[in-house]
């Protein structure tokens, strides 16, 4: 073995020591470490242990011959990737390709000119070194892959065109509860992961069949050995050779989509709350006007009740008709005091929940007539004036009535303290896909202060005033998908507007 320092290794084998002297001589100094075998089982035995880049190989040697030498090295993983140039006096083509068929790189004719031997060394071993380093950097991309697959939240799973698992990442693996080594070279369908859904299985057969891509849903994942099933949102798409398959778990998503609408159940069961208390208050507002509302009708049937017992001891004898007209009044009075409580009522209920397909004008009539009760103690008028709405809105009546009450009462108020001031308006509108009423009044308009932090609770200029009124107001118009909204009355006052999306059948 005869050696020269640094550099790759090239080994020179042939049986005859002056080729090999000359082979020797043509490459020193050319920077490559020179290794020597003068027959094939030294040469095997060398290229083992010292894996050069390359083997100039004489193919003509006594006992294994070049060709073996060849076949040995390339059938040896250790091995196969030294490069071999073979030297030979054979020229004969079948020999040359017999050599490349072996792996050979390259076949030097004997006798060969040293230029051509150090030309085509010098080629080969720069292949070489660029393979190496094309294998050191595939490793080093394969490696970045999987780090990148690995580092994303989602499982992804690679299938080879019948439909075999290529590549897992560590998220997949984690979730399906499969070891790598039972999964990778496998069909997909044997895991089972779908088999539950016939649409999910027939989808990834189409992905992997026709390259169809799986659109993007949520499907249940059956992990190994486990009853319950992972929700999980699964997508596909065809690759080069294959099909991709991406997952991701969604079972923290969909328990906090959970506690998401327990949260708004809450606001809403906590909204319904405050908006029953405002309308309790109002009810209190309303008690003293309500009680003198019911002692009209009461002092009149009392009234005709005396009327009635005089008439039935009149000395001239019974007057039926008469009797009859008398205690006919006293039902229309007691009827209508009756019909004063049970609006009240109604009005100051809990709430049965749940929303009507209701007519707008018929559910502010009803309103107007809780109203009068202020109207009457206040001495301002209300005008309703109900244009026909041919779309109905689906809302809480109960609600609704509470807002328009809140803005007849307001108005009322604005305007009590002016005497000159006849009335308030109230006007239903339909325009386009919007149903709504408004209510004007021509009072003292609103406090600039006020009217800066309108609508936000506890903002209130009445003594003992809440200031809960237009808040609750705008909660409960907003859940309706509505609108409430303010603007200045030209002529001086107020009006407040609130629409609502028309119900389309
Ligand atoms: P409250 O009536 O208890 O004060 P609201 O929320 O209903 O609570 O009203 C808040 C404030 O808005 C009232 O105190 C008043 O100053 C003002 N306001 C409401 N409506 C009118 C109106 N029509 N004209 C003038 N001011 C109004």
């Amino acid at each position: 073995m005869i050696a020269e320092r640094g550099g790759e290794q090239v080994l020179l084998v042939d049986d005859n020591p002056t080729n090999l002297q000359v082979l020797f001589k043509t490459l020193e100094g050319s920077g490559y470490r020179l290794l020597a075998a003068r027959d094939g089982e030294a040469a095997l035995k060398i290229a083992r242990k010292a894996k050069p880049s390359l083997i100039l190989l004489d193919v003509m040697m006594p006992g294994i011959d070049g060709f073996q030498v060849c076949e040995a090295l390339k059938g040896d993983p250790e091995t196969e990737d030294i490069a071999i140039i073979f030297l030979s006096a054979l020229t004969d083509s079948q020999s040359k390709v017999h050599g490349l068929a072996l792996g050979g790189v390259d076949y030097i004719a004997k006798p060969f000119q040293s230029d051509e031997v150090l030309a085509r060394v010098r080629t080969h071993i720069k292949i070489h070194r660029l393979e190496r380093a094309l294998a050191a950097r595939n490793v080093e991309l394969e490696d970045e892959n999987l780090s990148i697959l690995n580092a994303v939240e989602e499982g992804i799973i690679g299938l080879d065109e019948e439909g075999r698992v290529s590549s897992i990442n560590r998220q997949a693996l984690a979730l399906i509860a499969w070891p790598e080594s039972d999964v990778l070279g496998e069909p997909l369908k044997s895991l089972n992961l779908f088999a539950a859904s016939e649409p999910v299985s027939a989808g990834i057969e189409a992905l992997i069949n026709e390259g169809v891509p799986l659109r993007r849903g949520f499907v249940d994942l059956h992990p190994r050995h486990s009853s319950k099933p992972i929700p999980v949102s699964l997508s596909g798409a065809p690759r080069q050779g294959g099909a991709v398959l991406v997952w991701r778990d969604v079972r923290e998503w969909l328990s906090s989509q959970e506690a998401l609408r327990t949260a708004r159940e809450e606001l809403e069961s906590q909204r319904q709350h405050l908006a029953h208390i405002e309308r309790l208050s109002t009810g209190g507002e309303m008690a003293a006007g309500i009680a003198h509302e019911v002692n009209q009708p009461l002092t009149a049937v009392v009234n005709y009740a005396r009327v009635c017992q005089r008439l039935l001891t009149a000395p001239a004898g019974l007057d039926t008709a008469k009797i009859h007209d008398v205690l006919e009044k006293i039902t229309t009075q007691a009827e209508r005091a009756s019909a004063v409580i049970q609006r009240m009522r109604t009005f100051v209920k809990k709430p049965v929940g749940g929303r009507q397909i209701l007519n707008v004008n018929e559910l502010l009539a009803e309103v107007v007539a809780l109203a009068e009760v202020d109207s009457r103690t206040h001495g301002v008028e209300i005008h309703f004036s109900s244009q026909s709405i041919s779309h109905p809105i689906q809302a809480d009546e109960v609600q609704i009535q509470q807002v328009a009450l809140n803005l007849l009462r307001n108005a009322i108020e604005a305007s009590a303290a002016n005497e000159s001031i006849k009335g308030v308006r109230l006007d239903t509108f339909e325009s386009g896909v919007l149903v709504g009423f408004s209510v004007t009044d021509w009072g003292k308009g609103l406090d600039p202060e006020i009217e800066k932090q309108l609508f936000a609770p506890f903002v209130s200029s009445k003594e003992g005033g809440m200031g809960i009124g237009l808040s609750v107001s705008q909660s409960i118009i907003q859940a309706h998908g509505g609108d409430i909204s303010y603007r200045a009355n030209p002529e001086g006052g107020a009006i407040f507007t609130c629409e609502f999306p028309a119900h389309q059948d």
